[in-house]
């Protein structure tokens, strides 16, 4: 007899709403993390939720985002959560002309595809973020964007999984995974051995140390994001806010290679871009970050890198140039080598199934990419949104 029908092995956002899903739809799910809930880049992360609208032909974007945000709502307000959550709309300020030009392109091509964004003037963008500089050229309007705490949003995902009847296992690390010619997968945490008939890797950037487990290659790299935060201050700052030189930069020049995912701002060290997002917290803290650097799982804070994103963030919000950091913290962002999330079914282990990739913005995608993976647990059908994330694509055997 197996211990649950599904396990799921990872506490971050993937993971947690995975298990809340499954436990939904009246699945026995239990959910094996080897810290705490929301321990790892999805309790760390800025809380930034990004979306653009489902487009005129949504694909797994418009899903994951879109989906998201509804599921980040009903979170909220129907279940009763308070995890933050802030229909805050988003601004991305335009600094040079070039940026300007990249700006304005991305806004004709996205608006023809449906999107949701409006290019603004300087004043018009002043008009509802007053700290705004005068100096910049523009700001791009995503008035779908919002926010919410990441820690506490993690954390209501595995409560209320709890609360459908799921079983959540914390300082429980995975050390080994065996599947039984029956067909049981048997997995060993530093606390107990547990079984079940199906498994979900939700592994955030650990999912190649635990593909190994399995013999399996799962070209997930762990990217390091840092971010920095003032003290508590009055309310100042309304949307969540971002740059677009990074995303100019990456628009001409993505960086993607056999050995380095797409859109990082270091190659082997050096630095070839800025990038910059942030917000205001309900504590009033001012939090930002930005750098995307591939060093291993080194958690270092960086303090030349933090420097260069405290200086970029001041030349958008000039008040903030007169503020000092008050705290820095770094975190681990599962890229995979493609830079697109891996979704689905494993095709070389019977019921084996992966939901990560999710890079930069897991956060955000996150609650679907979970309520996806376990909307294909429980049918055993593939959504076929998840087509594009398909794992055949890039995990194999190890050699
Ligand atoms: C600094 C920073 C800022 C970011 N800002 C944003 C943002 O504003 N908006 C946004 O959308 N995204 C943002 N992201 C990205 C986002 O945080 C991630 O994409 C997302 O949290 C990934 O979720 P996950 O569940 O896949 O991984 P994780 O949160 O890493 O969860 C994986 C879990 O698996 C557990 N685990 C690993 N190995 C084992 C094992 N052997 N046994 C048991 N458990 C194990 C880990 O402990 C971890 O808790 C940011 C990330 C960082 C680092």
């Amino acid at each position: 007899m197996a211990d649950a029908e599904v396990i799921v092995i990872g506490g971050g956002i993937a993971g947690a709403s995975a298990a809340f899903h499954l436990a939904s739809y009246g699945r026995s799910v239990t959910l094996l993390e080897r810290g705490e809930i929301g321990s790892e880049a999805s309790g760390g992360n800025a809380g930034g939720i990004g979306a653009l609208g489902w487009g005129h032909i949504p694909d797994l974007e418009s899903y994951l985002t879109m989906g998201s945000l509804q599921i980040f709502r009903s979170l909220h307000l129907e279940l009763g959560y308070d995890i933050e959550f802030r229909a805050s709309g988003g601004l991305q300020a335009i600094q040079t002309e070039e940026q300007y030009v990249y700006a304005r392109d991305r806004v004709l091509a996205l608006k023809s595809r449906g999107y949701t964004l409006e290019l603004l003037t300087t004043d018009e963008a002043r008009g509802i973020e007053p700290e705004l500089s005068p100096d910049l050229y523009g700001a791009m309007h995503f008035p779908l964007r919002g926010q919410a705490d990441p820690k506490k949003t993690t954390r209501a995902f595995a409560d209320a999984a709890v609360a459908r009847g799921a079983t959540v296992l914390t300082d429980c690390q995975v050390t080994g995974i065996a599947r039984t010619i029956e067909g049981t997968y048997r997995v060993a945490c530093t606390n107990g051995e547990f079984s079940a008939h199906r498994l979900v890797i939700a592994g955030g950037a650990w999912c190649g140390p635990l593909g190994e487990m399995l013999s399996l290659r799962i070209p997930i790299v762990p990217v390091r994001g840092q971010m920095w935060a003032t003290q508590p201050l009055p309310p100042r700052s309304f949307h969540s806010l971002s740059s677009a030189e990074s995303y100019a930069h990456w628009s001409q020049h993505p960086g993607w290679d056999a050995d380095h995912p797409p859109e990082l701002t270091h190659i082997r060290s050096n630095r070839v871009t800025r990038h910059l997002y942030g917000r205001q917290n309900r504590d009033g803290e001012i939090i930002f970050g930005g750098d995307r650097e591939l060093v291993g799982y080194d958690y270092t804070v960086d303090a030349s890198g933090v420097e260069v994103n405290f200086g970029h963030a001041s030349e958008i919000l000039p008040m903030l140039s007169g503020l000092s950091i008050n705290r820095t913290w770094s975190g681990m962002m599962p890229f995979s080598l493609d830079g697109r999330p891996i979704i689905g079914k494993i095709p070389q282990i019977d019921d084996l199934y992966i939901v990560s990739g999710l890079a930069s913005s897991g956060f955000g995608r996150g609650p679907m990419a979970g309520k996806l993976i376990a909307d294909y647990v429980h049918t055993g059908n593939r959504p076929q949104v998840l087509a594009e994330s398909d794992p055949a694509r890039c995990v194999t055997g190890l050699a």
